[in-house]
């Protein structure tokens, strides 16, 4: 039996005051003092004034000291397709290989769910069909494991789950939440990266205070693809980044 499930993001592992490891290694690139002396002296105002200034002279690459690592549950092989575009991140991801996919979790577009309770039960059924096929096959195939795994999962569709954990640096991040919490991203890996957000900023709000789309920042750098609604882009910033 397929079940459905939802995209769940979870912070895993972050850098330990990863505003201070940030702000001495942007110290140090002006300083001569000791690093340990750089280190110790380090205050939570200098860290502010550090990242402001990063920011401002484009400096960004101490914020790459900062890593941040999520596990992703509840999302689709159409989603993995999009966050592994991202080629400053590292992934480990379940394999289709060496687990059978016999009754696979999917998950369902909400453009579909809005269609209501008869389209939501005919793309179940659907995905119980792409399930039968898969068993059908691996039996063809002998049912051994990870070699008939590897050809059954053809009829498997993109609305599979799979899992995976990520890494990224927090430079990485900002590029990341930048192109993938603006209205015109796909919606799955929007919700992810909103959520990955709200994860990130609650650990470290002093190196994601300015990130996001565009249009958090000032007019969208979308040209006439605009979505218009960043009325709604900033509300769910201001709602996500509250005390
Ligand atoms: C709305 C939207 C629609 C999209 N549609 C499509 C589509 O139709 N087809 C498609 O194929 N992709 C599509 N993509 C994916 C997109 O083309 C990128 O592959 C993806 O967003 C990763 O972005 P990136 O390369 O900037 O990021 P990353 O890989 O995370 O890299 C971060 C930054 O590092 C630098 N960098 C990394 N690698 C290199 C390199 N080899 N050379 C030079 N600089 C490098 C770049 O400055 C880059 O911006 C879409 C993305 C979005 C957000």
């Amino acid at each position: 039996m397929t079940t459905e499930v939802h995209p769940h993001v979870e912070l895993l592992a972050c850098t330990p005051d990863a505003g201070t490891i940030v702000a001495s290694a942007a110290k140090l690139c002006y300083s001569d003092a000791d690093i340990n002396d750089l280190v110790n002296k380090m205050s939570g105002s200098d860290t502010d004034r550090f990242l402001d200034k990063l920011t401002a002279m484009g400096h960004l690459s101490p914020i790459e000291h900062a890593t941040f690592t999520f596990g992703v549950e509840g999302v689709s092989r159409a989603f993995l397709a999009q966050i592994t575009r991202h080629r400053i991140a590292s992934f480990s991801v379940k394999s289709q290989r060496y687990v059978n996919a016999e009754n696979f979790n999917y998950v369902t577009p909400p453009a579909i769910a809005a269609l209501g309770e008869e389209a939501r039960a005919r793309y179940a059924a659907q995905m119980e069909q792409m399930s039968r096929w898969y068993a059908e096959w691996n039996e063809a195939l002998g049912n051994k494991g990870e070699s008939s795994n590897e050809d059954a999962r053809f009829v498997l569709p993109n609305a599979a789950e799979t899992k995976l954990i990520v890494t990224m640096n927090a430079r990485e991040l900002m590029h990341f939440f930048t192109l993938r919490c603006c209205n015109r991203a796909q919606w799955e890996i929007r919700e992810v990266a909103w959520q990955m957000f709200a994860l990130a900023f609650r650990k470290a709000p002093y190196l994601f205070r300015c990130c996001g789309p565009s249009c958090l920042r000032g007019a969208c750098s979308e040209g006439r693809m605009c979505c218009g609604r960043s009325a709604e882009v900033r509300a769910r910033y201001e709602e996500l980044t509250k005390e």
